[in-house]
């Protein structure tokens, strides 16, 4: 344990101080057992920090700390806990290391805006978040040697409440640093690492948090210090600000700043990964520093593109931040001399092709400095490909270099830890080991051997697991509402019947996702619902963003659906939607939802949560669904429409015409022993089918094995053989010294 948290910690008693090191390293987060050894400390505490172990240590009353170093049976487990945590940390005998035997690993650095990890640590918004948060924790699972760059953002959450009108409103929640699993990195000498960003006038500094995920050390950059003036503290404080200048130099921040942090902290890499455009300027920071060192522009771009994977994750124009030239040469005058390029090249960098007075493209500029480049799903990649052909004129669509890896999600941080216990029991006499191999697709086969009763039952408690926690949000909303004057109707669950076909229908509301397309036909939706012998009803869940009002118009359209007794009460709106709330509903409705504008969800990756836990998807053929759909394991709709007016008309009828003749018959056709057997048979499919396919340790295995080996040739040739390895444990390096220089460049470090 770090000096620092050992002081914070005195009162944490030495036979169970490991407990403090449990709690910051997020692998606690996706292995049950660990949990398991907090929640046994006192499940009261527990569930009073809201799962949140560095709460829980904070605020435990010492008297439960100091029963658990004394109960022998409680020992025992920890002291097993600890054991695994160190031969994890340790390990040896990784996927990786059984590929890459040998000196001969790199380490990749991975940089992303935001991280989805745990409601603990609120850097994220949204998909991309939450499989940069998956990249992470499988790339430790699979030993990969990794360090991430994301942000700390002192705003940190928005949480969002609904007015009486049904409008939402945006809450901020500052974040307090003492509760989320964050350390401050420290130079040797005590003080707080403080790292400026290179030839950006006037300066800008970074401080720097740690969040140990598993074996992958995530520093997290705060510019909210007092050496900064008062805008460039603003620039941590939210995700994605709407002020274009901001996020300029938000983006400056990670990219450039990012590169820089990393080797103040004298962590070796050699290969990055730019998880969306946000981050590209990494690659001019990479470039400057080669030319710094007597490179011509040329070749210092060439090795930067051979050492550089850009994976991009959605067609929708917001997505692509494209910066006014005006405001490029702002911050950029001081900075291009310094590339061995004049300015007209430099801005041909991030010019659009056909767009070309429009601005600076990062996407553009990240195509152009990353020799290898993807999108998110099969169909993404085609339409990533036309999107950007522009950049390769005269190159058939079909051999553009961009490609696809589909991405997939962390099976132990979704897998709900009873199913994970159900299918150990019957996959594990065949396969013991079964999780450790669980991207096998014939593993997943075993999933046939749980009795139909046993899927069914756990399900069923899984299904009011998720109730119980809507009617106690609702409990506690109804109770604010009514010490603040405040009360209207419910819709926040209060009505919600467990024997019900419950479908779910819960991400961000973008336009483009189409939260409103089930109210297509008001009349044949309330008919579906309030069938008096087959009803159906409907949790909606997701926030707009603060900036979206036509995001908040649906919103609150579907709210003052869900207050009319017309929908008999079967529509219900979960305020609040985080990773806490997802967690509940992809383990506990009957039915995932989801009908985007063709072709703009990229990926989704809820859908792929959801059928891991046996719930099965109705969804349009869109993103990982065209992959994933076979025709036995789930409904699917939307090929037939054509784009256009009528679209929306086309796809409601789709959805009604299958809720009507398929899903509800299928669901309320119970056997004598009432269980709905054909049901379970497609729940049975659909986590067969998709569990390994759509894991992230297959994405994994897949960014690996597709891109690794040319990073390594490339890397082999740039640093004739050797190769830097990166940081080999999440401690500091022994040799650190306050003024050592750059290693790459010479540089003194700007402390
Ligand atoms: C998985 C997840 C998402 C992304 O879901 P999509 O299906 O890609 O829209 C968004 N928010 C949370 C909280 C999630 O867990």
């Amino acid at each position: 344990m770090e000096e620092s948290l050992r002081n914070q910690y005195a009162h944490v008693p030495e036979r169970i101080s490991g407990l403090v090191d449990l709690a910051y390293n997020l692998w606690w987060s996706w292995n049950p057992e660990v949990r398991a050894l907090f929640k046994q400390v006192s499940p009261q505490a527990w569930k009073e920090s809201v799962h949140n172990p560095v709460r829980m240590l904070r605020e435990i009353p010492i008297q439960f700390l100091k029963l658990a170093a004394e109960n022998p049976a409680y020992l025992r487990r920890y002291d097993i806990v600890m054991r695994r945590f160190k031969k994890y940390l340790n390990a040896a005998g990784t996927w990786f290391s059984e590929q890459y035997p040998g000196d001969s690993s790199l380490t990749v650095a991975y940089f992303s805006a935001e991280y989805g990890l745990h409601h603990s640590l609120p850097i994220y918004a949204g998909g991309l978040g939450f499989l940069a948060g998956d990249h992470l924790k499988e790339s430790s699972d699979l030993g990969l040697p990794m360090v991430a760059i994301g942000f700390v953002y002192s705003q940190g959450y928005l949480h969002q409440q609904i007015n009486p009108d049904g409008w939402q409103e945006d809450i901020t929640e500052p974040l307090d640093h003492d509760m989320a699993p964050i350390t401050r990195v420290l130079s040797p000498t005590g003080e707080d690492l403080i790292v400026q960003v290179p030839h950006i006038d006037p300066p800008i500094y970074v401080a720097v948090w740690k969040v140990d995920v598993g074996r992958i050390p995530l520093y997290l950059l705060d510019t909210d210090i007092p050496c900064n003036d008062p805008q460039n503290r603003g620039i941590s404080s939210r995700l994605y600000t709407g002020d274009l200048e901001q996020r300029l130099r938000q983006e400056i921040v990670l990219g450039i700043g990012g590169r820089k942090v990393l080797h103040a902290l004298g962590i070796e890499y050699a290969a990055v990964h730019l998880n969306e455009g946000h981050p590209a300027f990494a690659s001019l920071e990479r470039i400057r520093e080669r030319v710094a060192r007597g490179m011509e522009f040329e070749e210092a771009l060439e090795q930067v593109r051979s050492t550089s994977v850009f994976t991009s994750h959605t067609p929708v124009p917001a997505g692509h931040d494209v910066f006014p030239t005006d405001l490029i040469e702002r911050y950029f005058k001081a900075y291009y001399p310094a590339l061995g390029i004049d300015w007209n090249e430099f801005l041909q960098l991030g010019i659009h092709p056909q767009l070309a007075n429009s601005g600076f493209n990062m996407t553009a500029f990240a195509l152009r400095t990353s020799q290898h480049h993807n999108g998110v799903s099969r169909t993404h990649g085609s339409v990533t490909r036309q999107m950007w052909r522009c950049l390769w004129p005269g190159t058939p669509e079909a051999t553009i270099p961009i490609d696809h890896i589909t991405n997939g999600v962390h099976v132990p941080t979704w897998l709900n830890h009873r199913m994970r216990d159900l299918y150990d029991r019957y996959i594990g006499p065949t396969c013991p080991n079964w999780l450790t191999e669980h991207d096998d697709l014939t593993i997943w086969e075993l999933i046939d051997e749980i009795p139909d009763a046993e899927l069914w039952y756990l399900h069923t408690w899984l299904k009011a697991k998720l109730f119980n926690r809507i009617h106690e949000q609702e409990r506690s909303r109804w109770a604010d509402q009514h010490r603040q004057g405040t009360p209207h109707p419910a819709v926040g669950g209060a009505y919600l019947n467990p024997s019900t076909l419950t479908i779910g229908f819960a991400r961000r509301f973008s336009t483009y996702k189409r939260a409103h397309l089930i109210f297509e036909d008001l009349e044949r939706l309330k008919r579906i619902l309030n069938n008096r012998w087959y009803p159906v009803q409907i949790i909606f869940a997701g926030k707009a963003h603060p900036a979206d009002n036509e995001g908040k118009r649906v919103l609150q359209q579907i709210y003052r659906y869900a207050q009319q007794p017309e929908f008999g009460g079967r529509i219900t709106f979960v305020e609040d939607y985080s990773e806490k709330v997802a967690q509940y509903l992809v383990h506990g409705v009957d039915v995932w939802l989801n009908n985007p504008l063709p072709p703009m969800e990229a990926s989704g990756t809820s859908g792929m949560k959801a059928s891991l836990n046996g719930v099965v998807n109705l969804s349009i053929l869109d993103g990982w669904w065209t992959e994933g759909y076979n025709g036995k394991n789930g409904w699917a709709f939307g090929s037939e429409a054509g784009a256009g007016s009528g679209r929306d008309a086309a796809d409601a009828t789709a959805i009604y015409n299958l809720l009507e003749k398929e899903v509800i018959p299928l669901y309320y056709n119970r056997s004598i022993d009432d269980i709905p057997h054909g049901w379970v048979k497609m729940m049975k499919e659909s986590i067969k089918s998709n569990g390994p396919r759509f894991s992230a340790r297959r994405m994994v295995k897949e960014y690996v094995i597709r891109y690794y080996p040319a990073l390594l040739q490339a890397t082999e040739a740039t640093y004739n053989g050797a190769i830097p390895t990166g940081e080999k444990t999440t401690r500091w390096p022994l040799n650190w010294e306050p003024q050592v220089k750059d290693r790459e460049t010479g540089d003194p470090f700007s402390l």
